[in-house]
């Protein structure tokens, strides 16, 4: 299985990336921002108090996006591997999915973040309000509070997955293909690596 987590702030391209790396590895692309907006678009109940912390740009408890991500996980038991875009966004959601994955006798392989600094996400997402029809994308202010949000309870995932040795960052400015480009070169690099040592693979997620 091959399980990739895509990281960086809001507007540094993961959606976009996701995209393509879903057509090109044949994985599961599971975005707990789009779950919950499909939450919100149902209207159910969830959806509605998602919807307050969400136009504001602040976190949903971790409990509700853990909850989303196992019943993915078991819906979805015959994928190839899963692409995680915008999740997990703390330490314990991260050590969640870990503990998920491994019911399913799975593990992170690596994770890609993608780095843009401030001024260009807040540039790329009030251009996507635009057309998204998303209020969080609509507001300086808002996207300003996400940032933040991203760099105060978010940003220390990354350390979670370096301590793994499975943390990689790229520039996320430039041509998508030339960044999608990159994205593979990493995927591929930990997929070659899997193929030289599957058996130590294997005996990490049975520890
Ligand atoms: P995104 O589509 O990833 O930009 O997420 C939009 C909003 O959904 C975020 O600003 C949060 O309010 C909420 N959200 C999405 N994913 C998570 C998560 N993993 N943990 C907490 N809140 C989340």
């Amino acid at each position: 299985m091959l399980n990739i987590v895509l990281f960086g702030p809001p507007g540094a391209g993961k959606g976009t990336q996701s995209q393509k790396l879903i057509a090109h590895y044949h994985l599961v692309h599971l975005s707990t921002g789009d779950l919950l907006r499909a939450q919100i678009a149902q209207g159910t109940e969830l959806g509605l108090r998602a919807k307050k912390l969400m136009d504001e740009g602040l976190l949903v408890p971790d409990e509700v996006v853990i909850g989303m991500i196992d019943s993915a996980l078991s819906a979805n038991e015959e994928a190839a591997g899963f692409i995680f875009d915008g999740f997990p966004r703390t330490v314990p959601q991260a050590e969640s999915l870990d503990r998920l994955l491994a019911q399913h006798r799975a593990q992170i392989g690596c994770m890609v973040a993608l780095e843009v600094k401030e001024e260009e996400l807040v540039t790329r997402l009030l251009e996507r309000g635009k057309t998204s029809n998303r209020p969080d994308d609509q507001d300086e202010t808002k996207i300003r509070r996400r940032v933040t949000v991203y760099n105060t309870e978010t940003a220390q995932v990354a350390g979670y997955y370096a301590a793994q040795h499975k943390f990689h960052a790229l520039n996320g400015t430039g041509a998508i293909d030339d960044i999608f480009g990159q994205v593979c070169a990493v995927i591929d690099q930990h997929r070659a690596a899997l193929d030289e040592a599957p058996a130590a693979a294997t005996e990490e997620v049975q520890a």
